[in-house]
């Protein structure tokens, strides 16, 4: 048998604990041999639906790499019911070093998920995860934040697709999640991301953009530990604690491409807002102002449509082109469950 640039000794089939690493290949000048030890842990108890639980796609996403890494050190394998694959740091060099990318190729892990994997050390985790991971799993949640980038009032998040069984199970998933907001975006993800494998595989993807900015908040923390303990008592893996089990108000919300807005110029980007508001389309969302050329006219910023401002710059200096934040707008229960 040839050997493989990323193996494992974990046995998924097997019951009880295993806690190992995804060895992936890195073959540098001063390690020939080298690897990088990617850590992974396979809760198996009897039989039941299988998750995996991803954290760290993004290295300077930390809710859910904190999050998956207490719940490696307090989960006992007994109180389980199925299969709970684990990653903590998924790209492990973007996750060793705080950044979104990884330092050892820039491989962005979260848009290396194409119908093609190039030759790179983070392609070769897609790789693994699209097509030895998912084949296994029913359900795949992936942590993700708004990085150091960007700020995001805190939500939970599902691709909708599939027949009317299958749309309807997807939602009631995010819907029993029940975090303050609730993001669907309906039919396979056109890009490169996670959640295109997820559909390759016929597996449901859920995902979160818990917080940003470069930092944990509690707040941010609370809604990404309670979404995913709830998710595991929907599908039946763990028992809620009643620490997660009093409901919130939460809004199913959408967006189209239309609500993202951007950086005309170069510059430094003062809101108008605060992260959360409500806002109507055409009113000022701030200005760009250019303290290298401080008689320059302010450039205005306007938001694009009415909606929830739920998505923001978290850096103030801006180049033309930067994303400046984007929009929710309420989706409408039936037409998220519909067949057009
Ligand atoms: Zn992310």
């Amino acid at each position: 048998m040839s050997l493989s640039p990323l193996w494992t000794d974990i046995d998924w089939n097997r019951d009880g604990r295993q806690d190992g690493f995804l060895n992936l290949e890195h073959s540098v000048h001063r390690s020939a041999y080298g690897i990088v030890p990617i850590p992974a842990t396979l809760l198996k108890n009897g039989t039941g639906p299988t998750l995996l639980l991803m954290a760290g796609s993004h290295g300077d996403e930390y809710e859910g790499q904190a999050i998956l890494t207490r719940l490696i050190q307090t989960l006992d394998v007994g109180r389980i019911s199925g299969r709970l694959i684990v990653l903590p740091a998924a790209n492990l060099p973007a996750a060793m070093a705080g950044t979104r990318v990884s330092p050892l190729d820039e491989g962005n892990l979260n848009r290396c998920f194409g119908d093609v994997y190039p030759d790179s050390p983070t392609a070769r985790i897609a790789q693994f995860i699209a097509e030895t991971l998912l084949p296994m799993c029913d359900v795949f949640f992936d942590f993700h934040c708004g990085g150091t980038s960007l700020n995001y009032v805190p939500c939970a998040y599902a691709d909708v697709w599939g027949d009317d069984q299958r749309r309807r199970e997807i939602l009631e998933a995010l819907e029993f999640m029940n975090a303050p907001i609730s993001w669907v975006q309906k039919g396979p993800p056109q890009g490169p991301v996670a959640g295109r494998a997820a559909y390759r595989n016929d597996v449901t993807y859920l995902s979160g953009e818990f917080g940003g900015g470069g930092a944990i908040t509690r707040d941010a923390l609370r809604v990404a530990e309670r979404s995913i303990h709830r998710l595991m008592a929907h599908l039946g893996i763990l028992q809620l604690a009643p620490e997660w089990e009093p409901r919130v108000e939460s809004r199913l919300m959408w967006a189209r491409q239309k609500h993202y807005f951007y950086a005309g110029r170069d510059g430094v980007f003062e809101p108008a807002a605060e992260l959360g508001a409500e806002v109507a389309g055409g009113e000022r969302a701030g200005i760009i102002l250019t303290p290298e050329t401080p008689l320059q006219p302010a450039h205005p910023v306007l938001f694009p449509d009415s909606g929830t401002w739920i998505c923001t710059r978290a850096i103030g200096r801006v180049r033309r082109g930067d994303c400046l934040g984007h929009l929710l707008v309420d989706a409408p229960r039936n037409e998220v469950l519909s067949d057009a």
